[in-house]
Formats: C-alpha cells, structure tokens, sequence
C-alpha cells in the first residue's frame, strides 16, 4: 500500500522503528478498518492490527496485508509490541491518553517517541482516491441542496430542513452528516454556528445552511444561504459582499499562497465594504477524514498551499437582530490553481413564500 511506504520513507527519516496509530482517522487512513477498537502497529518491514475477538474477522475482511493479533486480558497490547519491536516506537502524542501513556512506558521496551502529528501531515495531501472520494461526498451535499429548495417554505421549521437534509444523504449513500447542520434563518443567521433549532422560517428571511456529509469516511462541507420570499435591501447587498469576498478569495487559491494571504483578500474586501467587525471566524479550513484539519485558512495559516490539498472558502456576515450570510465551497489545489468540488449555485435564490 503507497500510503505505507510514504510512512516508513518518512520512519526512516525520524529514526522510528515502529509507530502505533490508533487515532480512528489515522487508523482508517492506513489500514481501511472502520471498527471503533484497534491499533495499526507498523514496523519497518511489517504491518499488525491488534484488537479483541469482536473485531478479528472485520480486520481480515477490511485490512489485507495486515497480520492480526489478538489481544486480550491475558494477552494485553505491550505484550504482543515488546515481541515485534525493540528500538523506537512512534506514538500520537495529540491522541494517546496520560493514562495510557503511562501504561505504555512503564511496560514497552522501545523508547517512546512522540510521532508530532506525522500522520496528518501525509493526509493533509490527498491521494486520488481521496479525492474520489471527497468528490463524491460533495456531489452528495450538492444533491440535496437542490432537493431542499424544494422543502423549505414558510411555516417549516429549521429542525424539519437538518433532518430532510440527513434523510436526503442518507438515502443517497452517505453514513451520516459530517458535523451538527447549521440551519439559521432570520436573526438567527447572526449565529455563525446556530444549529437547526425549533424556530418556524417566516417570509422574507434569509436562512443559512452549513452541511455536508460522511461518504466511506470522507467529510463534505457547503453552505449556501437563500431567501425565503423578498429580503430587505441592507441583507442583501450583505449578500452581494460576501458573495464578492468569497469570490476574489476563491480566485486566488493555487499553490504557493498561504491561508493568511487568502483570509486577508477576503477580510480586506469586507472591511472596505464597512462589515469588518461583523466577519469574527477564520476563512476557511482544511477537510478530509476529520471536518477540521490542515491546513488552517485564517490569520494564522502560515501553511504553504499544495497541489493536493483540499480546504473550504467561507466569508461570512453576522449582525445580531439582523442576521447573517456565509457562503461556502470546497476546493481541491491543483497544479496550477484550483478546482471546486462543491457545484451549487451561488448567486441569491430566492425560494416562492
Ligand atoms: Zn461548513
Ligand atoms: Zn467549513
């Protein structure tokens, strides 16, 4: 497997004997395994899957060329490692317990190493199956993001929009949402995470959805905020900043940038336009495995963009007894730029009352 090799390329680079993964999305990104219980063991010439009873013939079945160890009271995990490795072993040092830790060095003979987020930093540069993969997750989303034009009207509340959308990608091959669906219409939209509440959608109120899916363990993220009948001018000529913002950001996504530099063309762009102190998140965020990853697209992003990379765009306006908009895509970096993965339209829809 390629992403074995890239591995142990980069063990041997760091003096690693062995690593331990356990961290589900690590775990998953090496082996396949969609389990809850279990820890890939990798050794320079070798690969171990370690679990209970409950899970030896899913391994079998989803992680071939991984050799099973069964472990259990008799049998614990240090025993079957201190077998299979002297030396050093990696370990997730944002992920392992102080409990467990404590457990591992005082009973491992290999020198624990902390492995400093290695794994993430092979899956913050997708793969082409990757990339299927997040483009169908994303092609999910857009699906019912059309199918929901259809659902939301006046008097539906915005509990009844999250679980049609679920429904919808649930029944279109997803597993699941990927995070808590924000649905915020009116003054709820001032709310940058204002989950679908019980709140009933009125006339003449914009209504934000943030959403995406689960496909075979890959994350989808969009939000598109619509208009339910006619809106005031002020929201929408909100509408037309961010929608402008989040454009000249997207514009300028290639490899070499930082996600700094694309979170200040858009902040630029709205503080110009007199909403500032109104756009209070980063632009936009990393995706794969986890909702949330590398690389950061915000202040902070010093992270150099890279042909393989797939982060979000998402500007967004918040005014309390107001509202809010944000409109958000998903992007692939390309050699020579970009290609959006997310294909619903952004101009403002305005839904019949
Ligand atoms: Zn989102
Ligand atoms: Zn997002």
């Amino acid at each position: 497997m390629k992403r074995i090799e890239t591995l142990r390329h980069k063990m041997i680079e760091q003096k690693l004997d062995a690593v331990l993964v356990s961290k589900p999305e690590n775990r998953y990104y090496l082996s396949g395994f969609t389990g809850s219980t279990g820890t890939v063991l990798i050794t320079r010439d070798e690969q171990f899957f370690l679990t209970d009873f409950r899970y030896t013939s899913q391994v079998k079945q989803q992680c071939p060329g991984y050799q099973v160890i069964q472990i259990s009271q008799a049998d614990p995990i240090y025993q079957a490692i201190n077998q299979k490795v002297t030396g050093t072993i990696g370990f997730e040092d944002d992920f392992m317990t102080v409990e467990n830790y404590g457990l591992y060095s005082s009973k491992l003979e290999a020198e624990m190493v902390p492995m400093k987020r290695l794994l993430e930093d092979l899956r913050v540069i997708k793969d082409d199956e990757e990339i299927a993969l997040m483009k169908q997750a994303q092609a999910i989303a857009d699906l019912a993001f059309e199918h929901i034009l259809g659902f939301i009207r006046p008097g539906v509340t915005e509990i009844e929009v999250a679980n049609e959308l679920i429904r919808f990608m649930k029944s279109h091959g997803a597993s699941g949402e990927s995070f808590e669906i924000i649905v915020a219409s009116g003054v709820r939209g001032a709310m940058p995470h204002g989950v679908a509440s019980e709140k009933v959608i009125q006339p003449g109120e914009l209504v934000t959805l943030d959403f995406g899916c689960v496909y075979r363990g890959y994350c989808s993220d969009m939000t598109r905020t619509v208009a339910v009948g006619q809106v005031s001018d002020e929201l929408q000529s909100i509408y037309n900043i961010v929608l402008q913002a989040q454009e000249t950001a997207l514009a300028a996504v290639k490899p070499g940038v930082t996600g700094q530099q694309l979170d200040t063309i858009a902040r630029d762009m709205i503080t110009e336009a007199g909403y500032g102190d109104y756009f209070g998140h980063g632009l936009g965020h990393g995706v794969g495995l986890e909702i949330h990853e590398r690389p950061s697209i915000n202040q902070a992003g010093s992270e150099t963009l890279r042909p393989g990379m797939i982060i979000t765009d998402e500007p967004g306006i918040y005014i309390d007894n107001l509202g809010g908009v944000r409109i958000e895509d998903i992007i692939l970096v390309s050699e020579d730029g970009y290609e959006v993965l997310s294909s619903s339209p952004k101009e403002l829809i305005v839904l019949p009352t």
